[in-house]
């Protein structure tokens, strides 16, 4: 704050531009920030002070989580992933990880839309049902994606036993969490216990993974490699999350919007003329 009234100051007293630069550069400005001295990185401490808390209300309240469910997530390694994808990827991944897929119970919300799956037809189209939905196809389209879900865990080292926690974890554990079945038969690990009943799985899936993740892949590991690894295990598995999820949303969008320009075309935009044809046509009778 003193850097910056020093600057206006400077340049209220000086017309000429060029010489208020050299003057500001002559002084020597000390920045406090929470009465701490920052030597570097100075508009990444700026960001935080801005939008941290404000941020952090917003999860908090979206996922009506406090503040000791908030700090179990794994942000180090959330914001490692996030940085690690193209700009152009951030959107979509912030999109999913905010809960803002236009779901049909979205659609429902702001434009009046049937709120039901386009698979089943018969239950509300919520992100967790996405996830779980028991129509064949939907069933099938999930078990592709679950299968390069897997080799991506395997390729990236991932122990065999966490492979098979996660997976019963976002197949039986988000199916049972919308049962109110507490009974997870194939969650026992200490990890899965806590993602599944503390955090959730459809948030795991979202990015949001528990810090023991990264500590049982190095308890399972030790001695063979460091610290490092882990959290790079613990990015990889944040980013695989992505990969899985914006799958399942792309084979739904397949459904609903078709899969090329034709079929598009044949789902959306052909009953969109149709209806504006009939509206046409009622304004020239009246
Ligand atoms: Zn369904």
């Amino acid at each position: 704050m003193e850097a910056h009234q020093l600057a206006i100051s400077c340049l209220k007293s000086t017309p000429n531009c060029a010489r208020a630069r050299g003057d500001l550069l002559s002084q020597i400005v000390t920045v406090l920030s929470k009465r701490k001295m920052i030597a570097a990185g100075l508009p990444q401490q700026i960001f935080t002070n801005i939008h941290y808390e404000p941020l952090k209300d917003k999860i908090l309240k979206y996922k009506g989580w406090n503040q000791t469910t908030f700090n179990l997530v794994d942000w180090v390694n959330f914001h490692k992933a996030i940085i690690s994808v193209p700009r152009l990827h951030r959107m979509s991944i912030t999109k999913l990880s905010q809960g803002l897929w236009n779901t049909n119970v979205q659609n429902e919300k702001f434009y009046g839309h049937l709120n039901t799956c386009p698979y089943c037809h018969i239950k509300k189209e919520t992100i967790e049902h996405i996830f779980c939905c028991n129509h064949e196809i939907a069933k099938q389209e999930r078990d592709t994606a679950l299968t390069a879900y897997k080799v991506m865990l395997i390729s990236k080292r991932t122990p065999p036993q966490l492979v098979e926690t996660i997976v019963a974890g976002i197949t039986t554990g988000i199916a049972q969490s919308l049962s109110q079945n507490s009974d997870h038969p194939a969650l026992e690990h200490q990890v899965g216990r806590e993602q599944g009943a503390t955090l959730g799985w459809v948030v795991f899936l979202q990015g949001y993974i528990s810090q023991k993740w990264k500590d049982s892949y190095q308890a399972m590991i030790s001695g063979k490699k460091s610290v490092q690894d882990s959290q790079t295990w613990a990015k990889n598995l944040i980013l695989a999350n992505w990969t899985y999820s914006k799958s399942i949303w792309a084979s739904r969008n397949a459904v609903v919007h078709g899969k090329g320009a034709m079929e598009m075309e044949g789902k959306t935009i052909t009953p969109l003329k149709r209806r504006i044809r009939e509206l046409y046509l009622m304004l020239q009778k009246d």
